[in-house]
């Protein structure tokens, strides 16, 4: 069960000493404390594990500070929706806000390279008004033979070329905790020019101890990706070891799944799963339409495979996109065949913003007929 009290409590009043007192003292229950920090206000929630089934809602309700009670399901309690519609959801980040409305484009580079092709990417971002990037500095890779990122060196140039070019927010995968300090020496020394948002790759989805550890800070959002191999419940449920941890600023990535039903796909787009996450959490949900094609492959009607699964993404609602772009993509280190080029960055962008206005048409005849059918 969940409580949600009401904004910007005080803790230091007796009434909050009393409520905390009234839950010590409920048998096999425990309870821990969470801030949702919401665009204006403050929002604690308190949950409560254990033996919370016979919990009277109605009693719950009426503790001090409690403005609602809500009895969630056993899986996904933090980040799940539990047909509580009102529930606070998404966050904002350096100034920048992700939530199920929302839509922003992370193009960038698969890893990092030189600082000329980062640079180039930044500042034809910048051109067109995105300030979010992808730049991967650690790289998961199949072989131990294969380019592994340049790692913690080259934080400090990426950075600082980010806060340059107006970038606020770069989703970057970590793949070890101690990648986390890195991250955060790298922004200080820098002087906090960027934003960060921690990735949890694919590969390292059910890395347990790994979003542990990215679940126990809060400073950084979480770009959280779907593990290609197992089902969803089991991705859903791995996020929410973010979140139990006390981090709930997760973003959900659907990246395709490993099948060879897919091909010649380089793995099965499963974007159809973009309102089903809606519907099941409160996660903002992100597209990559990069790592679900793997290449630049185009049909007859001059789009290529990542424009259209992009587009299909977009038109049910996906909240992010993460896309691979390179200026030489013959030359990129990681994942070059699937990179875009930059001269299809507008293109990209205007597609995209078709896309989002078909949506957004979509959402208003839906709520027009939806309307016309309880009336
Ligand atoms: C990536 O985004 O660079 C990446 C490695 O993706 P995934 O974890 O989905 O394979
Ligand atoms: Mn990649």
């Amino acid at each position: 069960m969940i409580l949600i009290l009401e904004p910007n409590v005080d803790r230091s009043t007796d009434r909050f000493q009393q409520l905390l007192k009234h839950l010590d003292s409920l048998d096999n229950v425990e309870y821990s404390l969470h801030d949702v920090q919401g665009h204006e206000q403050v929002l604690t929630e308190v949950y409560l594990l254990g033996d919370t089934a016979r919990l009277s809602k109605e009693d719950m309700r009426n503790l001090p500070y409690v403005e609602r009670a809500v009895r969630v399901q056993e899986s996904y309690r933090i980040l799940g929706r539990h047909g509580e519609e009102d529930r606070q959801e998404g966050f904002t980040y350096n100034g920048v806000t992700f939530n199920q409305d929302t839509l922003h484009v992370f193009a960038g580079l698969c890893a990092v390279d030189t600082p000329e092709h980062v640079e180039i990417m930044m500042q034809a971002l910048q051109e067109h008004g995105e300030v979010c990037t992808r730049m991967g500095a650690y790289k998961p890779r199949t072989s131990p033979y294969s380019f592994q990122g340049h790692g913690a060196d080259c934080l400090p140039w990426v950075f600082e070329l980010a806060g340059k070019y107006g970038i606020k927010v770069i989703a970057m995968e970590v793949t070890h905790e101690r990648n986390i300090d890195e991250i955060n020496e790298a922004l200080e020394a820098t002087g906090h020019p960027t934003g960060v948002m921690l990735q949890i790759g694919t590969r390292n989805t059910q890395n347990f101890e790994l979003l542990k550890h990215v679940g126990r800070q809060k400073t950084h959002p979480v770009l959280f990706k779907r593990g290609f191999g197992i089902s969803l419940n089991e991705s859903l449920n791995a996020a929410e070891y973010l979140a139990s941890e006390g981090n709930p600023n997760v973003v959900f990535a659907l990246r395709g799944m490993k099948s060879g039903g897919g091909d010649p796909h380089r793995n099965m787009v499963d974007f159809a799963h973009v309102p089903v996450v809606k519907r099941l959490t409160r996660m903002p949900v992100c597209i990559d339409p990069s790592h679900s094609v793997g290449s630049r492959e185009g049909s007859p009607d001059g789009l290529s495979d990542v424009f259209h699964v992009t587009a299909q993404g977009v038109i049910s609602g996906a909240n992010l996109i993460l896309v691979d772009f390179h200026p030489k993509p013959a030359k990129a280190l990681v994942d070059g065949p699937q990179a875009l080029r930059m001269n299809e960055l507008a293109w990209f962008l205007e597609d995209v913003a078709i896309a989002r206005e078909a949506y957004l048409k979509r959402r208003q005849a839906a709520e027009k007929a939806l309307n016309k059918i309880k009336n």
